[in-house]
């Protein structure tokens, strides 16, 4: 392959599109190894719809890590204190067929779990789901999207009726105020933040920016209004807020009663948040509230973006329901430069929703607990009647808790590390020692996750196979192969079709291409609201697409849903929701008065398997700190540098310490990116606990009370 490729970037969610060349023709670039590989060039692609060729330092050093640290050949070992040994594909396939096999017999279907990534490729998660939801017949696949985005799916499926944001990129140009919460965006999704930062610029005498985070994130520095909230407040300040634009008259009364349902509720609820009490109990100026409510009240067009500081919380579905609940009392949805739009943490973890990629859902937007959904996907597949469950699988700490209870006789992990990534990591890890058998399917070795496997099987990664991922717009994107997979790796979906083929389904598994996968998976939205049966591998090489696609429509004319201002429930009106607030799961006290929060980094992403080796990002980010009010610091005696540690009921880390007031006082922040290979006591998971939200089964990765003690 020698021309130049259109591919879509495999970090976040905002789903930059990027051309790559070949290395020949860059003549001495080099690879920063030292190994004198040739390095692939990188730029923006310049007609992606997404992103229009602007791309951010992890899209624009991708290339350094395709060919470090690359896990090449199947390798096996009978206990975890073996060294591994190298073995055929066919003698993996036939280890983990005879291992399957063993476990259904002897424990039933329901004690295989697959644990996969919002990194794997929409063709990955559907035969995926096939063969353990349709063929094996147990609902045990979940991805680590279950940590990033659940709460956002449980609020949209609760509120408008149907999973998928609202709105696209382009209401970043439109809108007339943006209210960020939970979300440093400057950071963790910046090219969508650079376009809004543009227009916020440029209109800056009109547009208004509201940031609502306990830190004073770059995100937050370019804002109009930061309101720095007491962690665990949310619900406060929006219900705070609701209440304001009631009493002052903001309330779009003809939407409210022709479009939405359950407002009497909510109704009941706010005046519960009058502006003294909640300005008390999130920590802000009365006057700070107020401005908040006057923009929302008095901008035409309200953009709402959030991301894990709102969804990684044991409220996480109540809080997502809380920013709608604004969005329909104003009627700012379904129009353009307004409405709710999470931004999605992962390249793929819209694809993987879609495809029904955790263990609730099915392709298309089903759900495991509806007779028809079910009724429908068997009959589609072709599996006996009742074959798939009618009850949720286990959630990605339920895996976890099987393990320790012996419940869980097999676990396949895809494409994730969840050996730094899960909540209460000690825990976690002591759990993964007790797994009787573990598959650890990935592009690359060493990482942490495989210290635990019996089984390592090399996956083919980006630039190697050629498959589809969805963005946060909805827009779903052909990432194709440059260069063939090193070593004896394989795309994820070859590897779990052939296994499947050789569980004895293979008339289940025909395919010779990930083409006709996506064919195949697509049928399955025909007439759901994510509808892509317009959407082909052989349009996408023509241009990315956006769906709804049906194949009836002539032209793609999906910006935005709901336009119509009929939701995706039965009767068609949105459902007002009506919370209070409860606070932290685990809130500070007298022993542990600090409240621990965490995110990401500009540079790294998740936990460093890919960003860890590109020396730019790790001269970017050299280590792990953590964020201390100088209030807090004087205290406890401690400087800038000190060596500091950090305890909380489950754990301990040791971080230097970072004295800055971009913290607030009472909280701290440490990043989320070092897991064991890169030192000791830098586990932010350490100190993390596993209580999950009631509707999402989120993890409140984002708050947990820690003392602090010089070291
Ligand atoms: Fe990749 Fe996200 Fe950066 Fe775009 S913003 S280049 S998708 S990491």
């Amino acid at each position: 392959m020698t021309d130049t490729t259109k591919t879509l970037c495999p970090y976040c969610g905002v789903g930059c599109g990027l051309e790559v060349s070949p290395p020949a023709q860059l003549g001495k670039a080099i690879n920063r190894d030292g190994q004198g590989d040739p390095i692939w060039k990188v730029k923006g692609d310049r007609n992606h719809p997404s992103s229009q060729g602007m791309v951010c330092v992890k899209g624009a050093t991708i290339a350094e890590a395709i060919d470090k640290n690359r896990l090449r050949y199947p390798m096996l070992r009978d206990s975890l204190d073996e060294p591994f040994r190298r073995v055929s594909w066919d003698e993996a396939y036939e280890c983990i067929v005879h291992r399957i096999q063993s476990v259904c017999a002897t424990q039933g279907a329901d004690a295989v779990c697959m644990y996969g990534s919002g990194q794997m490729q929409t063709e990955d998660y559907y035969v995926a789901q096939k063969l353990l939801k349709g063929c094996l017949g147990t609902n045990n696949f979940d991805s680590n999207s279950r940590l990033c985005m659940s709460s956002a799916v449980a609020g949209y499926v609760q509120s408008l009726g149907a999973d998928g944001p609202p709105c696209c990129y382009e209401d970043l140009d439109l809108t007339d105020c943006a209210f960020i919460i939970g979300s440093n965006a400057a950071e963790c999704h910046p090219i969508v933040f650079n376009r809004l930062q543009k227009h916020h610029k440029k209109n800056h005498n009109v547009v208004k920016m509201i940031v609502v985070d306990p830190r004073r994130t770059p995100t937050a520095e370019v804002a109009d209004l930061h309101l720095a909230i007491h962690p665990g407040t949310d619900i406060d300040l929006l219900n705070g807020i609701a209440h304001l634009l009631l009493r002052w008259g903001y309330f779009e009364s003809e939407f409210v009663s022709e479009c939405t349902a359950n407002f009497p509720a909510f109704a009941e609820v706010i005046p519960h948040y009058p502006p003294e009490v909640v300005a008390k109990r999130c920590g802000i100026a009365v006057e700070d509230l107020e401005t908040a409510a006057r923009y929302w009240g008095t901008s035409k067009r309200v953009l709402s973006l959030w991301s894990m500081g709102v969804n990684q919380s044991t409220e996480g579905t109540a809080k997502v329901r809380s920013i709608i609940n604004l969005h329909l009392m104003t009627g700012q949805i379904g129009k353009p430069g307004c409405g709710p739009f999470s931004l999605t943490g992962q390249p793929n973890a819209m694809g993987g929703r879609e495809v029904g990629g955790l263990c609730n859902l099915l392709p298309g937007y089903r759900h495991v607990q509806n007779a028809q959904d079910r009724a429908e996907v068997e009959q589609f597949w072709g599996v006996p009647a009742g074959r798939i469950s009618p009850h949720w699988g286990r959630t990605a700490w339920e895996m976890i808790t099987g393990l320790e209870t012996g419940d869980v006789g097999l676990l396949w992990i895809v494409a994730t590390n969840p050996a730094v990534s899960l909540p209460d990591i000690k825990r976690t890890q002591a759990a993964l020692l007790r797994s009787p058998f573990t598959v650890y399917q990935d592009a690359y070795y060493p990482t942490e996750t495989a210290a635990y496997a019996h089984l390592l099987l090399p996956a083919a990664q980006w630039g190697e196979k050629t498959g589809t991922m969805t963005n946060s717009e909805r827009v779903v994107t052909l990432c194709k192969a440059f260069r063939p997979p090193v070593g004896e790796a394989k795309p994820d979906w070859e590897i779990v079709a052939e296994v499947g083929r050789r569980l004895g389904f293979a008339d289940k598994f025909p395919f010779t291409n990930s083409a006709e996968v996506f064919a195949e998976y697509v049928q399955l939205t025909r007439d759901r609201s994510c509808d892509m049966t317009g959407i082909s591998h052989a349009k996408l090489a023509q241009s990315p697409l956006q769906w709804p696609c049906p194949d009836t429509w002539a032209n793609n004319n999906s910006k935005r849903l709901y336009t119509d201002l009929r939701f995706a429930t039965p009767d068609g009106r949105a459902r007002f929701s009506a919370y209070h607030s409860k606070g932290l799961a685990e809130p500070p006290n007298s022993e542990y008065p600090f409240v621990l929060t965490n995110g990401r980094l500009y540079g790294h992403w998740h936990t460093q398997t890919r960003t860890g080796r590109i020396e730019k990002i790790q001269q970017m980010h050299p280590q792990p700190f953590i964020e201390i009010h100088p209030r807090d610091a004087a205290k406890l005696e401690i400087q800038e540098h000190d060596l500091v540690e950090v305890r909380s009921r489950r754990g301990k880390a040791q971080f230097p310490a970072k004295v800055t007031k971009a913290i607030s006082p009472g909280t701290l922040f440490v990043p989320m990116h070092w897991g064991a290979l890169w030192g000791d006591e830098t586990e932010a998971n350490a100190l993390t606990h596993p209580e999950c939200d009631p509707d999402s089964h989120q993890p409140e990765l984002k708050a947990c009370a820690v003392q602090l003690s010089l070291v």
